[in-house]
């Protein structure tokens, strides 16, 4: 498994301020889309493209265009704060959605919705889900994906924490992971610290 920290000056001053306490949702939730495209950008940087020819208004012009089915899948609820970015970069990716809530108590993962495009063997998918802390939940919905065919996935995290990172690494050791922090570790209630908190909290000021 691949761990893609990406480092740009303009993530890390978005990334401060997403994690700033004062930051109030309708922030949040801008430097979220704003992070997102960043991750984005990066985790789709080695899709296929394929030559073609468009007419300029001056003569023809040698261009590349993306060749490759891509499918996003958000997790609920706070994946979908990521969603707007992607369907920004890869206007026409294909959305399916995983529900997946942690108990509070136990912060294992239980799957209470999923909808998903067919033939997922065909596509390259990217799972959104902003805090990698556990892996608990991100594994399952990886582990779900290639239930329904899926072969290549990749997931999209915000902040990730090296637990997380290593559950992967031993259960779903062929999906790489883009993030823009890997955090120092997980609390005794599995936040992650330093973190940002709740994402779907602050994304929804719930
Ligand atoms: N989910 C969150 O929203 N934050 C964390 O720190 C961990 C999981």
């Amino acid at each position: 498994m691949a761990l893609h920290v990406v480092d740009h000056p303009l993530l890390h001053d978005i990334m401060a301020r997403l994690r700033a306490r004062e930051t109030t949702s309708d922030d949040f939730r801008a430097l979220a889309y704003r992070a997102s495209l960043f991750l984005v950008a990066e985790a789709t940087r080695d899709l296929p493209t394929r030559p073609d020819r468009v007419e300029t208004p001056l003569e023809t012009a040698e261009v590349h265009r993306i060749d490759a089915r891509v499918v996003a899948v958000p997790v609920l609820r706070a994946g979908i704060g990521m969603l707007q970015a992607f369907l920004d970069l890869v206007p026409n990716a294909q959305v399916g959605y995983f529900g997946l809530e942690r108990d509070e108590r136990t912060a294992v993962a239980r799957c209470y919705y999923e909808k998903v495009p067919p033939k997922l063997g065909s596509a390259v998918v990217f799972l959104l889900d902003p805090m990698l802390a556990t892996g608990g939940s991100a594994a399952m919905a990886v582990e779900g994906l290639r239930a329904r065919g899926a072969r290549s996935v990749r997931l999209v995290s915000i902040v990730a924490a090296p637990e997380g990172v290593a559950l992967l690494a031993s259960k779903v050791p062929d999906t790489d992971v883009y993030t823009a922090a890997l955090d120092r570790g997980l609390n005794d209630r599995k936040y992650i610290l330093p973190g940002l908190g709740d994402f779907g909290d602050r994304l929804y000021g719930t």
